[in-house]
């Protein structure tokens, strides 16, 4: 039997398997405190890319970037200036 795989348009890392979000929380650690956004951003932004027909599998498809590595620096910048 072949099974169907489903794509999910309005996800993020978050949203998937544990051991993604894992390495989510790695990665994200490394980065300094001065260069983070700060949170009420961050998930400002996120939600603005939930939204977006761009954002595919936590990937976004404008940069190559998934949506939430993008979103955390300070300075970072949606290619497509949506935030
Ligand atoms: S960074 Fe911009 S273009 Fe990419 S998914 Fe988010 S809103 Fe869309």
């Amino acid at each position: 039997m072949e099974t169907e795989r489903r794509i999910c348009k309005a996800c993020l890392l978050r949203d998937l398997a544990e051991k993604d979000q894992k390495e989510l929380k790695k990665y994200l650690s490394r980065i300094k405190e001065q260069d983070r956004a700060d949170e009420r951003e961050y998930e400002r932004r996120l939600q603005i890319c939930r939204k977006c027909d761009l954002l595919s599998e936590a990937t976004c498809l404008a940069c190559g970037c998934y949506a939430e590595f993008r979103a955390y620096g300070r300075y970072a910048r949606c290619p497509k200036k949506k935030w």
